[in-house]
């Protein structure tokens, strides 16, 4: 924002009414007339309130780079389920991998009495390593739809290349874009063409606005709503997997009004901390939370080490249900 103050006021005086507001401002002299130019971590607060403040000539705010995100709905709806800030707020669980039929049916049925809204579950599967398990492909998506809706779950599953959008977009309520593909933007086009709601996990070294244009070029190319995941981002420490940045959560959803999902099990890469860090997020203004659960977490597949069991869910859904 860029704050013009009027030729007889003190500058000192509305610059500390604005510090009251938290907005915090450097000074400036311009054509012989003082300006005042706000720092990128004040409050948001509205152009009309400081308009108001005795001594402001004019204000002046930048056009935002993501418009069609900004008047997206603060709660979208996806089939019978809503997420987002008048939502209650969403458990999203489920393996990290298709392991078979069976087993993710077994999972969805325990899953889904807790009060679970939505099934995860990988069919296409990122792995570091190319001889890692990379799951089932498209015998998986039938497996996981049928898993999911038998039992009134919406499903979210993740799309990892362009050639596989029809298949994915057939059986998903949610297409995921995983952290690896933030970035993708020819990929954002394509999953955004098959104008489901995009599930936009965060890169994991990216920054905030990179992932609100992100969500941008989704809306742009026909996906009717974006939800963000932060899933933990890159840090020093390998004391866990990623650090989970609560403050971005808050941002996003606070300040930006976005439907914002946290992943504390990509984030931790623990399954003890798994629990404590889904309060956190919600505690942060997560609108709700994505776990990796298995009903025998000790055979899971892929990321055995964060895999939650169905008791684990069922204590995270009871916080959830009643978070303030
Ligand atoms: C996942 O959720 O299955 C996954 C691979 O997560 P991420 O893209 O956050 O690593
Ligand atoms: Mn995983």
């Amino acid at each position: 924002m860029i704050i013009t103050i009027q030729p007889t006021a003190d500058p000192k005086k509305v610059k500390r009414t604005l510090v009251e507001l938290g907005v915090w401002a450097d000074e400036h002299v311009a054509d012989g007339r003082v300006v005042l130019t706000t720092n990128a971590h004040s409050t948001n607060i509205d152009a009309k309130v400081i308009e108001a403040i005795e001594g402001v000539a004019s204000v002046a705010t930048k056009k935002s780079p993501h418009p069609l995100l900004d008047a997206q709905p603060r709660t979208i709806e996806i089939g019978a389920h809503k997420i987002g800030v008048d939502a209650p707020r969403t458990v999203i669980a489920g393996p990290c991998s298709v392991e078979s039929e069976d087993s993710v049916r077994r999972i969805a049925g325990q899953l889904a009495p807790l009060g679970v809204s939505f099934l995860r579950g990988g069919a296409f599967k990122p792995r570091t390593s190319p001889y890692a398990f990379r799951g089932h492909g498209d015998e998986a998506l039938r497996w996981l739809a049928r898993a999911a809706h038998d039992h009134g779950m919406g499903l979210i599953t993740e799309l990892m290349s362009e050639y596989k959008r029809d298949e994915v977009a057939e059986f998903a309520d949610l297409i995921q874009i995983g952290s690896r593909n933030m970035h993708n933007y020819a990929l954002l086009e394509h999953a955004a063409g098959a104008k489901k709601p995009i599930f936009l996990k965060r890169g994991m070294s990216a920054t905030v606005e990179e992932w609100l244009s992100s969500a941008e070029y989704c809306l742009m190319h026909g996906a009717p709503a974006v939800v963000f995941c932060e899933r933990g981002i890159r840090s020093f420490d390998p004391s866990t997997r990623n650090l989970v940045d609560l403050g971005a959560v808050a941002l996003v959803s606070h300040v930006y009004g976005q439907p914002v999902i946290v992943d504390p099990s990509h984030g931790t890469g623990r399954k003890d901390l798994v629990e404590p860090l889904a309060r956190a997020a919600l505690a942060a203004g997560a609108h709700g939370v994505m776990v990796e659960a298995h009903d025998r977490p000790s055979d899971a597949l892929s990321d055995g080490p964060q895999a939650v069991s169905i008791d684990t869910i069922a204590a995270i859904a009871a916080y959830a249900k009643d978070a303030p």
